[in-house]
């Protein structure tokens, strides 16, 4: 196929093209080294070098201070739901959790396995079709920490600020809008990502955590899993996801030369307007899944009449050359991941697309 398709997938999601070529033209033959990157030893210079460029340029896009580690594991995000808790929720403590849909629901679930999680917000009463404001929860102070997931990636929806925990650590799953808008970082005390939307591919999960909670990491935890012994040798404990590291790095790069996360919001702002305007201008041809206060920046879930036609518009948006648009099955209807990568040309083709799908249905 010499054309590239408009890839409006879930995850793993677009990458920048920059990036894929740059990957390409070093795949067989690194920088002139003579092999792959894949096939060179994860202790060499050159491949220190890319983890530490990594780290250093995912510090700067992010404003991290000295206080963080910066960590790279595997397993994905969902080993994270579960190593959270058996790292950082002591025995006799208690964590609270917001549910907010699967992933994060999932995250209470295997916490639950290693100490006392708890529900402390749930949205499944109206089908995940919000987040909620401070206003909705409390906490007594005495939490471990408070979880929640800054965007439901299946639900679509997305906090537009940052919970106020009043002192009590936050710790956030970033998975699907990590790197999409500037955020306050000194606000968590946590942030994991698996890298497959915003970051590069899937096979590096990125862990952030402040540098005083690795004292409670436990000592009878799995090697590779204690984020304190994890830190302490730099990610590299294990050989490292390699490639995917680079490929983060690419991406951070690349991020960092557009001119950082504040130029990547205003255009995931403009790509925002234009798809949510396209629902909201149809006169009621598509309904959006998430409340307006609610809704995602990443991933827009949204719905025509009827399964008919929502199965219509997926089937002739593919054969436009547009992939991805099916809405995840525990929502139905439509969904448009937009992330960092999808450019806004490809919004707009998607919307022109939605407009004349309307015209022909409605
Ligand atoms: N959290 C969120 C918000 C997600 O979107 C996903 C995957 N779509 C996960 C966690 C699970 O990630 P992984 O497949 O890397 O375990």
């Amino acid at each position: 196929m010499s054309q590239r398709i408009h890839n409006f997938s879930a995850g793993p999601g677009a990458l920048p093209l920059p990036v894929l070529q740059s990957a390409q033209r070093n795949l067989v033959n690194y920088e002139g080294s003579g092999m792959s990157l894949m096939e060179m030893s994860h202790r060499s210079a050159i491949y220190d070098d890319i983890h530490n460029a990594c780290i250093t340029d995912l510090r700067t896009l992010l404003g991290l201070s000295d206080d963080y580690e910066v960590l790279f594991m595997g397993g994905g995000a969902r080993t994270q739901f579960a190593l959270v808790a058996m790292n950082l929720l002591r025995p006799q403590r208690r964590a609270a959790y917001i549910n907010t849909g699967t992933w994060a629901v999932g995250a209470l679930r295997e916490a639950k396995k290693s100490g006392d999680a708890t529900l402390l917000w749930s949205s499944e009463e109206t089908g995940h079709d919000r987040v909620p404001c401070d206003a909705d929860w409390s906490l007594t102070g005495d939490e471990e920490y408070l979880h929640y997931t800054s965007n439901n990636t299946i639900f679509g929806t997305q906090y537009s600020g940052i919970p106020e925990t009043g002192g009590v650590d936050l710790f956030c799953d970033m998975s699907s809008d990590i790197l999409s808008r500037p955020v306050d970082t000194s606000r968590f005390a946590l942030i994991y990502a698996g890298a497959q939307k915003n970051m590069g591919p899937a096979g590096v999960t990125l862990v952030i955590v402040r540098k005083d909670l690795l004292e409670r990491c436990p000592d009878n935890l799995p090697e590779v899993m204690n984020y304190r012994l994890v830190a302490g040798k730099s990610s590299m404990l294990n050989t490292p996801p390699v490639f995917p590291i680079y490929m983060v790095g690419l991406v951070a790069k690349h991020l960092l030369d557009l001119g950082g996360l504040a130029e990547v919001g205003t255009t995931n702002q403009a790509k925002n307007d234009a798809i949510y305007s396209a629902i909201d201008g149809s006169g009621g041809f598509y309904t959006g899944h998430a409340q307006r206060d609610s809704r995602s920046q990443m991933n827009v879930t949204f719905r025509a009449g009827s399964d008919t036609l929502n199965q219509r518009f997926v089937a002739e948006a593919t054969e436009a050359g547009m992939n991805g648009l099916k809405g995840h099955r525990s929502v139905g209807g439509l969904r448009a991941s937009i992330y960092n990568a999808v450019p806004l040309g490809s919004v707009l083709a998607l919307t022109d697309f939605m407009g004349e799908f309307a015209r022909r249905n409605g």
